[in-house]
Order: C-alpha cells, then sequence, then structure tokens
C-alpha cells in the first residue's frame, strides 16, 4: 500500500477537473517535519507550539525556543510555517504548571491563559520573531478564541514585540500574519467580526465538534456521538468558508477531519483553501483528491447539507469514494 502512494509524493494536489488545493503538514517534533517533507507538504499549517514545552520541566527561555523554532522555519522556507500559541490546558498538561479546575475543557486554556500571562506570550513571540529573521515564512494562530477582545490584546502584544525585537536586532521585522482558531461555538457565530479583523482562519475541527455536539473528544463512553459528519459540524463549516471568504481572508483546516478522504473532499467542495493534517495522511489525502473530480465533490456535499443524520452521510461518501476506487 505504501508502495503504491508514494508515487503520489510529488504531484500536485489537483483533482482530474483541475482544482488545485494546498496541503499542509501538523508539526510538533522535529520528526514531523521530516516526514512532512517526504511526503511532500507544501508548508505546515499547524505547529502546535506546546509539545516541546511538554517534553522539558520548565518553560524555555527565549533563546531555547528561537533554536526550536528556527529548526521548523528553516526546513520549511521559503513555504508558509504557521506556528500556534502555546496551547495547555483542557487535555494538555504542562507538569511545570499545573492546572487545577472541575471543568478543564471549559476552563483556562489556550489563548486565555497567555493573554493572562502576556509574560509567557512575549516571550513566545519575539522568540518566532526572532526565528524567522532573513526567513519571513512565519504566520501566527491564535488557539482557543472566543471574542474580538482576545484578538485585539494579541495584536497588540505582537506589534509591540515587533517593535521590540527590531530595537534590539537592528533589523526589519516584517510582521507576520495573525490568524485564528475557530473551535468555539462563539468563534463559529461571530465569524464575520472575527474574520474581518484576523489575517486569516484555521479550523480546528477536532475542539469544534467536541463542543458544538457537547461530547469529550477523549471520552471512550460518548465516543460513537463524536463524529465530524454531524450535519451541525459540517453546516457549521459550510458557513465559516462562506463568510471568512466574504471578508476576503483564507481559511484552512487543521483537524483530523482535515486527513479523513470522506471528510476531506466535503472540506475540498466546501472551499477550504488548505488542508492540514499529520503527515502519515498526506499522500492518501494527495491521492483521493487526485481521484475525486471537484464536480463529484460539490454534489456530494450539496446531498450532505441537506441530510439531517450523521450515519447516512457517512455512508453515503463511503461508497461514492469506493465506487471510484
Ligand atoms: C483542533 O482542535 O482541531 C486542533 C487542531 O487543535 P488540537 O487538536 O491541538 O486541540
Ligand atoms: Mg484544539
Amino acid at each position: 500500500l505504501v508502495a503504491g502512494l508514494d508515487a503520489y509524493r510529488d504531484l500536485p494536489a489537483e483533482t482530474p477537473d483541475g482544482h488545485r488545493i494546498t496541503l499542509y503538514v501538523n508539526t510538533g517534533l522535529m520528526a514531523d517535519v521530516a516526514r512532512g517533507r517526504e511526503r511532500g507538504a507544501e508548508g505546515v499549517g499547524l505547529y502546535r507550539s506546546e509539545i516541546p514545552f511538554m517534553l522539558r520541566d520548565r518553560f524555555p527561555s527565549e533563546e531555547e525556543q528561537r533554536n526550536i523554532y528556527r529548526q521548523q522555519l528553516s526546513a520549511f522556507a521559503p513555504y508558509p510555517v504557521t506556528m500556534r500559541m502555546l496551547d495547555i490546558g483542557g487535555d494538555k498538561d504542562l507538569p511545570y504548571f499545573p492546572i487545577d479546575e472541575v471543568n478543564p475543557a471549559l476552563g483556562w486554556r489556550g489563548v486565555r491563559i497567555t493573554l493572562d500571562h502576556p509574560e509567557i506570550f512575549m516571550v513566545q513571540v519575539r522568540a518566532m520573531l526572532k526565528a524567522a529573521i532573513g526567513l519571513n515564512n512565519l504566520q501566527i494562530l491564535l488557539p482557543m478564541v472566543s471574542s474580538v477582545f482576545e484578538i485585539e490584546e494579541a495584536q497588540h502584544l505582537l506589534h509591540r514585540a515587533v517593535a521590540e525585537v527590531q530595537e534590539e536586532e537592528k533589523v526589519t521585522i516584517h510582521p507576520p500574519k495573525l490568524g485564528i482558531m475557530v473551535e468555539v461555538p462563539s468563534a463559529l457565530i461571530q465569524i464575520k467580526d472575527l474574520a474581518h479583523i484576523a489575517d486569516f482562519v484555521s479550523v480546528g475541527s477536532n475542539d469544534l465538534t467536541q463542543y458544538l455536539l457537547a461530547v469529550d473528544r477523549n471520552n471512550a463512553r460518548v465516543a460513537d456521538l463524536y463524529t465530524p459528519y454531524h450535519p451541525a459540524v459540517l453546516r457549521s463549516l459550510q458557513y465559516v468558508v462562506k463568510e471568512t471568504h466574504a471578508a476576503g481572508k483564507m481559511v484552512s483546516i487543521c483537524g483530523e477531519m482535515a486527513g479523513d478522504p470522506g471528510t476531506a473532499i466535503l472540506l475540498m467542495a466546501m472551499g477550504f483553501d488548505s488542508l492540514s493534517m499529520s503527515a502519515s495522511n498526506l499522500l492518501k489525502i494527495r491521492k483521493v483528491l487526485r481521484t475525486v473530480p471537484m464536480s463529484v465533490a460539490k454534489n456530494l456535499l450539496e446531498e450532505a447539507l441537506v441530510i439531517d443524520n450523521a450515519a447516512v452521510i457517512r455512508s453515503m461518501v463511503e461508497l461514492e469514494l469506493n465506487r471510484l476506487g
């Protein structure tokens, strides 16, 4: 199977009827970078910056962070590398920053923590800016955004960091694009306002599915209720794409849905500009996109968006994929 997929490494992610979509890799460790490059990723759609933090026993210094980020950025330059600001809390624990909460999924997590601790935010963003000097392929992503105010605060800190680093390093710093993750129902419903002030949007469908369906993404007892084929999930995603494009911004998706053949073709039909996935799914998804014409994907999506039952949508999509081989 792998031998068959290898042929897809250097072929563009383009449908038989000529629709091109960008495929990015999700990274955390340098091993993901190597695998992503081997499998033809056109950049990093989600660098989970908390992963190197989780592997240490204290917060890495600005200099350490700069070195870690430089490796990610230089491995992919001139392709873009989208670095997510520290996303801890919820299901992601830092042993040296314990958070004890009754309901962590609805608690202090993601950008809520780093905006309450601007010193953590500033060190991280300064390290990213310094790491990108001379490469200029950095984009920054904010996790767990649920209001316009959080974006404004982050923009303010980013501008301050750009001025500081410019002064310290005596070079012109090009401000990176600042994007937001849509993972929370409030961000989905307010997407018009958020897309207006953010530079780009990336959907975190793992958390968005959890919060839309009120189903813990890590609870085996309710795992059969956790499905990206749920009509509420699919209709929400189509809405995010429409409104982000209406605001003149690009929209990507970096949750597990992007790396699953059945959902990937629906996402392509919705108009996502790029899909970001773990390296292990890149060749499989490129193969599927090169097999399914956009016209077929659009028809499937049109039907899927009026069906009221996740299982029916899923079987319909899987049947079509099997038919196309
Ligand atoms: C997501 O929530 O879909 C996402 C990509 O972020 P994470 O899985 O790291 O929470
Ligand atoms: Mg998430």
